[in-house]
């Protein structure tokens, strides 16, 4: 157990980030902030925020910048983050946000940014055997189901197929992603902030890439 980063975290839908981002957070012992994650607990309490994001979401488009950028201000303004850190997994998502989050961070500028890379022809496969738990969020896959039926082994929460893994709103959300979120890679490796890290293979082996390029940029 290691203290503290600040980080965001890029990459595919489907690249992992979500299942690394989990355990970096907790060997960091900072919060994870997946502003997807915010996103759908809004949507299931019914907040305002969640009825404005709901149709969207499944359609697979982007929640517009400026209610993303409050979001993410306010979280970022708690005791947790700014004693400790974070790790951003889902923000930013076009330069508009990175710019935001650039002002944001001011006072406690990024550590790094990773880029965690998989290319798409594997990430439409791993997307379209994904199951999500709808009450903690917990990944599956068909081919690693919970063990009872498609009932979650954390929570006992239902495991479904998120309408956004579906076929249509997964070829929207990838395109969103090359059209507004790929160009951030070279917006923060001109910034000198990107590490690019092979997101196939074993998740652990993936996570030991993670960890020791945190550790090279914590420690520089
Ligand atoms: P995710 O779980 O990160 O794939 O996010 C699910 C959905 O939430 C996305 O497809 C978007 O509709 C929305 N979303 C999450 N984060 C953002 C963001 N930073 N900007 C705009 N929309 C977002």
């Amino acid at each position: 157990m290691s203290r503290g980063v600040r980080m965001v975290m890029l990459g595919r839908q489907g690249a992992g980030k979500g299942t690394q981002c989990v355990r970096l957070s907790r060997h960091y012992v900072v919060p994870h902030i997946s502003t997807g994650d915010m996103l759908r607990a809004a949507v299931r309490e019914g907040t305002p925020l969640g009825r404005k994001a709901h149709e969207i979401m499944n359609n697979g488009g982007l929640v517009p910048d400026d209610l993303m950028i409050d979001i993410v201000d306010d979280r970022l303004d708690r005791d947790d983050t700014t004693s400790r850190g974070y790790i951003l997994d889902g923000f930013p998502r076009t330069v508009g946000q990175a710019e935001a989050l650039e002002k944001i961070t001011a006072s406690l500028p990024l550590d790094l940014v990773v880029d965690l890379h998989v290319a798409t022809e594997v990430v439409l496969e791993r997307l379209a055997s994904r199951r999500v738990c709808a009450d903690c969020g917990h990944n599956y896959s068909v081919d690693a189901p919970p063990k009872y039926g498609w009932v979650c082994d954390n929570c006992g929460g239902d495991v479904v197929q998120r309408e956004d893994d579906k076929p249509d709103a997964i070829s929207k959300r990838l395109a969103e992603y090359e059209a507004n979120t790929a160009p951030l890679i070279e917006w923060y490796r001109d910034r000198g902030l990107l590490e690019v890290v092979d997101g196939l293979g074993p998740a652990d082996e993936v996570t030991e890439r993670l960890y020791a390029v945190v550790d090279a940029r914590r420690s520089s």
